[in-house]
């Protein structure tokens, strides 16, 4: 059981949002607006009060660090003395602030322009500091009415600022997937901000005007806030907390720089979710997956940095451990000193026990070997193959002798296949390859016949044969009269197209597995007539194993899978101006049409070879009776 508890919040996200800020103001029925800001700001804010027009009632511009007291209450008063009836805040967390604490004591409805990506204007917390003392409350009054995200205010956000309330971004969604409130809802929302924020950082520290990461990190600070916003944290926003409200460092770089220790820390009590963000960072390890993506960054990256003393660490470690807070690993006083000291040196933290090593540059080099490939459609098959069978590697965590082992398997594949036996068509058919290939490329003609896979056992070339022959030649087996018709996607007759057909015989062999067999035996090439018909005499396929001889079947064996096919004829059609049509019919009842050992069932492929008895339309008269297949198969032209 979970429960999750959504905040209300009408949010409006795009680029160019602030042009609605006037509609927004009068959808809250509010005419006289107190404009919140900072001096460094002042360009959008002056945009803003342009866009309210005469609704704008009072501009505020004071907006400080972790909400002071009494700069609230001098913005209370300018308040009071214009009547204001709603307040609008554009900046980053700590205008926010400045617009909540307002509103838990007027109740006046706040509507949030974020310019960071801090997340505030998502949760009901309100951070204040008075005297030099940090408090925090929650209450449902300071949620916005209306958040509005305006992605160009975010482009002229100076780098390190974008930067370092990222990364507190994504603490939130870090801390967010190993609190005791975690649950599926909030979940997805981290897991989204986390692989987000690992591409557009990097983007933004190289372009900040790369409008696409802006919108993704603005998008991700929207998820990472709602995260912050519906769950408890843990021991990372607690150190935080501790290092600016007792040491006043600053709110962002100091998530910045404690985020890959507290990780690293919380590694063993939380390996379900240190293993979730390892994948969303596409990393082999969380905490130094992080620690890599920030320390590729241009920011602060140890205490040290941010002018915090190192004999300060165990005055901090005391004040951080001394209420217990719910934290999935242990809170030990020892543990934090030690944690607070790598944070301040900024040395990469060790990878978490049984983490694998980074392999990704060596992918990366790889793939870049083959980057001036000529033939693009050739690079990219080589260059993602490479990228696939790494990952397949790393991912399994392939030992030497497994991949021996697979070498050993391709050789003996490559070696017990010939003209008659093609064992890698085999390996295809069974791993289902075949059948992907054949549904990509033939998918995409839904009104002609379904394709099906070619099989390890098509001769080229068979002797031509008249029409009304009997393939089976007196073989045991339910004869079987066969009239199809070959039509083009209009239902016009195709005639003169080639038709090979081939089956297996009563035992499930096809001649070419038969040493003994003198030439084609139930295979033979046809022409249609005029009426784009061809009637021939065989009999009714029966079910069989694929050869199992050879490594494949030793893979069935081992994975415990049957080798067979369900019951089938085959059958090429072929003609100058058509797609060849490479398909099978399946006989409706037969055996295994569920699980047909190389996946080549389509429903419509599955047909009624109905028993009949008397004469046949050729007048022969089999004893035991006799079945009769009907199929008209559609071709399409190629033009
Ligand atoms: P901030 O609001 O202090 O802004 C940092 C600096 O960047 C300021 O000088 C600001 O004027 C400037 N700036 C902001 N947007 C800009 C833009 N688009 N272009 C140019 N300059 C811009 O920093 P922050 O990291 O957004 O917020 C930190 C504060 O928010 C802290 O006080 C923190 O406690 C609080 N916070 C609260 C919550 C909560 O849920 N209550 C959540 C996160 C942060």
């Amino acid at each position: 059981m979970f429960s999750y508890t959504a905040n209300p919040a009408r949010v409006v996200f795009g680029t160019g949002t602030i042009a609605t800020l006037a509609d927004e103001v009068r959808r809250l029925g509010a005419s006289r607006v107190l404009l919140l800001g900072t001096s460094s700001l002042a360009g959008p804010v002056d945009r803003v009060a342009d866009a309210l027009g005469s609704l704008l009632a009072a501009r505020f511009d004071e907006a400080a660090m972790h909400t002071p007291v009494d700069v609230t209450e001098r913005a209370l008063k300018v308040v009071t003395e214009n009547d204001v009836d709603c307040v609008l805040a554009i900046g980053g967390g700590s205008t926010t602030g400045l617009a909540k604490a307002i509103a838990l004591r007027t109740d006046l409805p706040p509507i949030i322009v974020p310019t960071t990506y801090a997340g505030s204007e998502m949760t009901p917390v309100l951070g204040e500091t008075a005297d030099g003392r940090k408090t925090t409350q929650t209450s449902p009054k300071v949620l916005p009415e209306v958040v509005v995200y305006d992605v160009d205010l975010t482009l002229k956000l100076p780098v390190q600022v974008s930067l370092t309330s990222g990364v507190n971004a994504m603490a939130h969604a870090v801390e967010a997937l190993y609190s005791p409130d975690a649950n599926p809802i909030v979940d997805q929302f981290a897991l989204e901000a986390i692989r987000l924020l690992a591409t557009a950082l990097p983007r933004i520290a190289t372009d900040p005007t790369d409008a696409h990461a802006r919108s993704h990190a603005l998008r991700a600070a929207w998820l990472a806030g709602t995260c912050l916003g519906s769950v408890g944290m843990a021991l990372h926003h607690k150190l935080c907390h501790t290092l600016g409200g007792s040491f006043n460092l600053p709110h962002s770089e100091t998530h910045t720089v404690v985020l890959p220790y507290a990780m690293a820390y919380n590694t063993t009590g939380a390996p379900d979710a240190m293993r979730r963000i390892a994948e969303a960072l596409d990393a082999p390890d969380a905490a130094t997956g992080v620690y890599d993506l920030i320390a590729a960054l241009p920011v602060p990256h140890s205490l040290a940095e941010l002018g915090f003393t190192e004999t300060a660490i165990t005055q901090a470690a005391e004040i951080a451990t001394a209420k217990p807070y719910p934290n999935p690993r242990e809170v030990t006083r020892e543990g934090i000193e030690d944690l607070l000291r790598h944070a301040w040196a900024g040395t990469r933290p060790t990878p978490a026990d049984g983490s694998k090593p980074d392999l990704r540059s060596l992918t990366t080099e790889v793939v870049d070997s083959f980057a001036a490939t000529p033939d693009p459609r050739l690079r990219e098959l080589l260059q993602d193959l490479v990228r696939t069978l790494h990952s397949y590697v790393v991912r399994t965590d392939l030992t030497q002798q497994e991949w021996e082992y697979a070498i050993g398997f391709l050789t003996r594949t490559g070696q017990i296949s010939d003209d008659k036996r093609q064992e890698f068509i085999l390996l295809s058919d069974t791993l289902g390859v075949s059948s992907v290939v054949d549904v990509l490329t033939n998918s995409r003609t839904p009104d002609t016949t379904p394709s099906a896979v070619l099989g390890p056992f098509y001769v080229q070339g068979p002797p031509e044969t008249a029409q009304g022959a009997d393939l089976a030649e007196g073989l045991p087996g339910t004869p079987l009269w066969t009239d199809v018709t070959v039509t083009d996607t209009h239902d016009t007759p195709v005639p003169d197209a080639i038709v090979d057909v081939w089956q297996s015989n009563q035992d499930g062999f096809y001649d070419v597995q038969l040493p003994d067999a003198d030439g084609p035996v139930l295979r033979a090439r046809f022409r249609t007539d005029t009426d784009g018909r061809l009637k021939f005499w065989t009999i009714v396929p029966s079910k069989y194993p694929i050869p199992v001889d050879g490594p494949v079947g030793g893979m069935l064996e081992a994975a415990g899978r049957h080798p067979f096919r369900a019951p089938h004829l085959h059958f090429l059609i072929a003609k100058p101006g058509f797609r060849t049509l490479v398909t099978q019919l399946f006989v409706a009842g037969g055996d295994h049409l569920d699980s047909d050992t190389v996946f080549g069932v389509k429903n419509g492929l599955i047909v009624d070879f109905a028993e009949q008895s008397g004469p046949a339309p050729d007048g022969r008269e089999p004893e035991a009776g006799w079945r009769r297949l009907e199929f008209t198969f559609r071709v399409s032209p190629t033009h």
